[in-house]
């Protein structure tokens, strides 16, 4: 009898992201193995296997290893190490280079400014000293402190006006390494996301337009009706994706300045919040475009089918449903999270329109 066999997908992660990966990869029926050092995470929920071991633990990132075809992550601060490690046994997508830089924003921004991708005035910040040096050397004294790793959603980063504590500023970062941003009086935020496939092949999500509330994403809109803005976005994603070799998906946040260029804020190597919309408004989702191209597969044009605005259910917004419920065109996806904490992602909806 003839066999149809596909590949099993290992994802280091099992947030939210891993778990809509998952759901996707069963689409297609493809199983996927979530490695996560959390119990009862969400994607554990919907994963037919979960190894639940901490990022070091060798013998059971080998068994690991040895379970599945492919390794991919589901977000970007997990250990080099542990990502090394894999790859004597298996490949890991996307590869160590782009998970290296988006792990620290000094290389991060380096390596964008280095292959013509602009970004915000920045510069490498080890002290107090150094934020007065760069103030001077600017003639502005405004700015973005943010630490070299381990921020997000705001975390780890402080606005500095002209006549702030600038001592204070830098202990309350706790940290040996920042960079300091100039200010950028954005028009507003956007993001993009790219696709690419083992061949080379790629694909481009439409533009969405991001709205944060307290540094959190809050809602994304798609397509944003801006033909030349979306055209430098993509042009952007294309030089990156090409100049990493990306296998996977990966998202650039950018700001739209006010006379219309674009400014690289942030890059994940990984599925990204502002692409939820895709499950719901495109035939491919960037979920399962991610799947597909680490699992060998030709990547899958998006299919835009639907205007999308996707709402983050944050904190307590979970107990507040029935809106949603019964509202035409909205599809609901909550992450299985049982612990309300502020601001924390439990779901999202996503409001489509033809
Ligand atoms: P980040 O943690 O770098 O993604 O920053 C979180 C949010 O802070 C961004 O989405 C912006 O709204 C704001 N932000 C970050 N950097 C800057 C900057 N250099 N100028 C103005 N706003 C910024």
């Amino acid at each position: 009898m003839a066999e149809f066999k596909q590949n099993i997908v290992g994802i280091l992660g099992g947030g939210q992201l891993g778990r809509m990966s998952a759901i996707a990869a069963a689409r297609l029926g493809i199983s996927t193995h979530i490695y996560c050092p959390e119990d009862h995470c969400p994607a554990s929920l919907v994963t037919p296997y979960f190894t639940c071991a901490e990022y070091d633990n060798e013998a059971a990132l080998e068994k690991f290893a040895k379970s599945v075809d492919v390794v991919t992550y589901e977000f970007e601060n997990i250990p080099i190490d542990t990502v090394r490690f894999l790859k004597n046994y298996v490949p890991v997508y996307p590869g160590e280079q782009l998970l290296e830089v988006s792990q620290d924003r000094e290389k991060e921004k380096a390596f964008l400014n280095n292959i013509g991708i602009p970004t915000a005035p920045w510069a490498p910040i080890t002290s107090a000293a150094d934020i007065e040096m760069t103030f001077g050397k600017w003639g502005i004294h405004e700015g973005v402190l943010k630490t070299a790793r381990f921020g997000y959603d705001g975390k780890g980063q402080v606005k500095l006006n002209e006549g702030d504590d600038i001592n204070k500023a830098w202990e309350s970062l706790n940290t040996d390494k920042a960079v300091l941003e100039g200010l950028i009086d954005f028009d507003y935020e956007v993001s993009i996301i790219i696709a690419r496939d083992l061949k080379g092949q790629c694909a481009v999500y439409p533009l969405t337009r991001n709205d944060h509330r307290n540094h959190i994403l809050s809602v994304s809109t798609a397509p944003v009706h801006n033909e030349e803005i979306e055209k430098q976005a993509a042009s952007m994603a294309r030089k990156l994706a090409e100049a990493v070799s990306l296998v996977g998906v990966l998202a650039i946040e950018l700001f739209v300045t006010k006379d219309g260029n674009l400014l690289a804020n942030e890059i994940a190597p990984r599925t990204h919040n502002s692409g939820h919309w895709t499950i719901d408004a495109c035939a491919v989702s960037q979920f399962e475009n991610h799947i597909r191209c680490v699992a060998a597969l030709p990547v899958g044009m998006p299919g835009l089918h639907s205007k999308a605005k996707m709402i983050n259910l944050l904190g307590d917004d979970i107990t507040k449903l029935d809106d949603y419920l019964a509202t035409d065109g909205a599809n609901i996806h909550l992450y299985g999270k049982t612990d309300i904490k502020d601001g924390r992602k439990m779901g999202h909806v996503t409001i489509i329109e033809k």
